[in-house]
């Protein structure tokens, strides 16, 4: 084989020479040797001193295919003698980066096929192992992805917890609102992940106190971790997760009514969903029940309608028709309903600062998606930083 047309196609050049390829026709492997010229000189890894050669190993690397052949490149790494600093091992930067199994134009192929296909199964096409290229996925989303915010520019978070499987082994993912891009995902959904934020804002030269509110769920520990690590920050409750704890209330004055009320049977969704998405005819039975105006369940969907005109009045009077609105509802004296009352007692700041601000988490829906994708390029992860790492990546189009 022509060795020199190979040094052009590798951009190989002095002090670096092919001195040799051997063609394994059995495995359909070829190892291309990278030497450099005698008498050549290298920076000392600690003080940058232009050394002389003390000896030298070979690093083998995969690089793209050759035909249909893995090419490997063995890279001689020389090991230089410095006066200062004694014998020291180089690493040479310019096929990859040092410690990888892969040369960076590998790597770039791999990255780029994890936009299409999982890991498991680019491990099957490229022939490698998959904890190998989890670990070359993991450099790159800490390097490339992560390393590429400016946090410093971050105020307003929204904060969602999602399975990783179905039911069990949750993850807590910060947000930008005003961007959207995936700042932080943490292991779990405690209010200790409000701290592995704190530390990791810090950590990446953002600041803490720059972040001016956080939207989220109305769950106790986000809300424990957002008063202990972020007291001078707002909470705003996102206004789908109120509205299905009332849908869930209202659902549950139906269930109640049902035993009494033979035509309510089968009419479950009826309620909960947006009245522009019901067929005709639900839309007429429907109209039926809010006119005869004699069932619980009727009084209780006009309350639900009611509080979603909530987010359509002017900041001046939120508080006042919030106020009637209780009154009103707890004037039913319908248990389901009077139990979410209480859940507005409980969070009333957090739900005022949501209609105040507009503000919601509807930014981070498309994390579902995200999500999606995630679970199916990460199938068979080892462990779940694959899988976080995964999420900063697709959740952060390059
Ligand atoms: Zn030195």
């Amino acid at each position: 084989m022509d060795l020199q047309g190979i040094e052009s196609l590798l951009g190989v050049s002095s002090p670096w020479v092919i001195t040799d390829t051997q063609i394994h026709t059995q495995n359909l492997e070829i190892d291309v040797y990278i030497d450099f010229e005698r008498g050549s000189k290298f920076p000392c890894p600690n003080c940058g001193t232009i050394c002389s050669v003390h000896d030298s190993n070979f690093v083998r690397v995969r690089h793209l295919d050759l035909f249909e052949y893995r090419c490997y490149l063995n890279i001689k790494v020389p090991r230089t003698n410095c006066d200062k600093d004694g014998i020291k091992t180089t690493h040479i930067d310019k096929w990859s980066r040092k410690g990888s199994h892969y040369s960076f134009k590998f790597e770039a192929l791999f990255i780029r096929l994890i936009r299409e296909m999982s890991v498991l199964a680019i491990s099957r096409e490229l022939g490698e192992p998959d904890n190998n290229l989890w670990r070359s996925f993991r450099y790159h989303v800490k390097n490339k992805t992560i390393y590429s915010f400016d946090f410093n520019t971050v105020t307003r978070v929204c904060v969602d917890e999602t399975a990783i499987k179905r039911g069990h082994n949750y993850v807590s993912i910060f947000t930008d609102y005003d961007t959207g891009h995936v700042l932080f995902v943490a292991d779990g959904r405690k209010k200790e992940v409000f701290d592995l934020f704190y530390g990791w804002l810090w950590d990446n030269n953002g600041h803490p106190g720059n972040i001016e509110l956080f939207s989220m769920d109305m769950s106790k520990s986000y809300k424990a971790g957002q008063r202990e690590y972020f007291p001078h920050s707002e909470v705003v409750f996102d206004r789908f997760h109120i509205k299905k704890c009332l849908n869930k209330a209202i659902n549950d004055v139906r269930n109640a009514e049902v035993k009494d009320v033979e035509s309510l049977k089968k009419t479950k969704y009826m309620w909960l969903k947006n009245e522009k998405n019901l067929t005709t005819t639900q839309q007429e039975k429907l109209s039926e029940f809010i006119l005869e105006s004699s069932t619980n369940t009727a009084h209780a969907y006009l309350l639900k309608n009611s509080f979603d005109q909530l987010w359509c009045v002017q900041s001046h009077a939120i508080i006042p028709l919030m106020d009637s609105w209780i009154e009103t509802a707890l004037s039913l004296t319908l248990k389901p309903i009077t139990k979410f009352i209480n859940t507005i007692y409980d969070h009333y700041n957090g739900i005022i600062m949501s209609i105040k601000t507009g503000v919601t988490n509807a930014i981070s829906e498309g994390l579902n998606s995200v999500m999606q994708l995630a679970r199916t390029r990460a199938r068979g992860y080892r462990n779940p930083q694959n899988f976080i790492d995964m999420i900063y990546f697709l959740g952060n189009p390059e």
